[in-house]
């Protein structure tokens, strides 16, 4: 089996280029290292069944080629995290939708089932809580450049469920909660790494808000388990799964078990969100998934509790 990452040198996409390696399958990253890195994948090079091309998956003709050696397609490569996404809208709106317009299109032609990872973004400012896969996305004004994630994210699980609908083509749609573990990195937003990283270098631990908004964070091993038991599964071909924890957080109590876990002196310092962010930003209050309908096919569980996910970011950044 030859697995293709888009994105494969990302955060996520190594750790699951590691587990598919691991199993013995080959596997063809294409990455263009825009948020991802070459350290994520050096210690994967020695791998024979690894290899890589450094190229945007907007382009026509490496992802042809490689949609056509490989059998299935796991779709990664986007612009994420919220700073990222506040700060550089047209690159987040035009890298998300042409992306996998040209993954699905290059996918349809050979028949490959693609993997699309999405996001509990999408949910938006829905308050049915759990989110539930056949639930309303909630989606704020067009003015504020945040809500262009999830709507730039929902038409890539539109287009992809349009495909399977019309044109048979396997798809399943992955809807990943605040993941974390060790190669996340905090410089686009991404709270957990951002403020173990303050922590350990004794600066102050940054709360933006009042802290009163609550998360549920999910560790990378369970997320690319996940990910691969629904490429694996021909009972998931034209459905959405959440994939996540269950146990929430509100984002002071996370800063206070942080400073505990790491044994640090720094102080914790509100920010509010417009200096934070930009002007009128609003944030989430609650993200929390229903994980029943992944827990039915695949028996997905959490592995690890929060503090323990604390832990192997404290670990991984020691
Ligand atoms: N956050 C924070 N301090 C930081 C970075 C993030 O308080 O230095 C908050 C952020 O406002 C949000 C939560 O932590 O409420 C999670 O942020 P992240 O960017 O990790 O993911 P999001 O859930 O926003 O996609």
């Amino acid at each position: 089996m030859r697995a293709l990452i888009t994105g494969g040198a990302g955060f996520i996409g190594s750790h699951l280029a590691e587990v598919l390696l691991a199993r013995g399958d080959d596997v063809h990253v294409v990455d263009d290292l825009s948020t991802g890195s070459m350290h994520n994948i050096t210690h994967l090079k020695a791998n024979p069944g690894f290899s890589y091309t450094l190229g945007s998956v907007m382009d026509r003709r490496t992802m042809a080629e490689q949609v056509d050696l490989a059998d299935v397609v796991y779709h990664l490569a986007a612009a994420v995290g919220v700073q990222l996404i506040v700060e550089s809208p047209v690159r987040t709106i035009e890298t998300n939708v042409r992306g996998t317009e040209v993954v699905l299109e290059m996918a349809a032609k050979k028949n490959r089932k693609v993997l699309l990872t999405s996001t509990s973004e999408v949910y938006g400012k829905s308050t049915a809580i759990p989110f539930v896969e056949s639930g309303d996305l909630t989606l704020g004004s067009t003015h504020l450049g945040r809500w262009s994630y999830a709507c730039s994210k929902a038409l890539d699980e539109f287009l992809a469920l349009a495909y399977w609908k019309e044109k048979g083509l396997p798809v399943t749609v992955a809807r990943l909660f605040n993941t974390v573990g060790p190669r996340q990195i905090g410089r686009y937003g991404m709270v957990i790494p951002r403020l173990v990283g303050q922590a350990l270098a004794g600066e102050p631990i940054t709360v933006y808000g009042d802290g009163s908004q609550q998360r549920s964070f999910t560790w990378v091993h369970d997320a690319v388990g996940a990910l691969v038991d629904l490429m694996d599964a021909d009972a998931a071909n034209g459905e959405v799964y959440n994939i996540g924890s269950t146990q929430e957080i509100s984002i002071l109590a996370l800063a206070e078990l942080i400073k505990e876990r790491t044994g640090s002196s720094s102080p914790i310092v509100f920010v509010p969100y417009d200096q934070a962010y930009a002007p009128g930003f609003e944030d989430m209050m609650r993200r929390l998934p229903s994980l029943a309908k992944i827990h039915a096919l695949t028996g997905y569980e959490p592995s690890r509790t929060v503090a323990q996910i604390i832990d192997g970011v404290i670990d991984s950044l020691r």
